[in-house]
């Protein structure tokens, strides 16, 4: 009887260690994925901060290039509208209200052409 009982702790036992291994396996497994995850959430974040670092440094040239061009903005003005005229008689909108977006079926837009004319004054 006793050794019987011994057995049966010894299988229980045996069991609990294989369930308790299938745990660990699920672990590992997740700490697997959430290492791999980790990491490319890391790297891309390094890009994004690089890009932005990019965009910042693009646009502290920028404005320091504006300042540094303010007397000669008549002329430059009038490049602008030239610019965004093209741009509009190429099929895109120049008004701030669907700026960048193409004119459907090329129709005229009464906003871009309030802006275009109002530039031109
Ligand atoms: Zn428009």
């Amino acid at each position: 009887m006793k050794e019987r009982n011994f057995l049966d702790s010894i299988m229980e036992f045996e069991q609990q260690l294989e369930s308790m291994h299938q745990q660990f396996r699920e672990l590992m497994g997740f700490v697997a994925e959430m290492t791999e995850k980790n990491h490319s959430l890391q790297l891309e974040n390094h890009h994004l901060r690089k890009r932005l670092d990019e965009i910042d440094e693009q646009e502290k040239k920028a404005s320091s290039a504006q300042r540094a061009e303010k007397k000669e903005t008549t002329v430059d003005v009038g490049e602008g509208v030239d610019n965004l005229a093209r741009l509009y008689n190429e099929g895109f909108h120049v008004c701030n209200i669907h700026y960048g977006s193409i004119r459907k079926g090329e129709e005229d837009c009464l906003f871009c052409l309030a802006f275009l004319n109002k530039q031109n004054v």
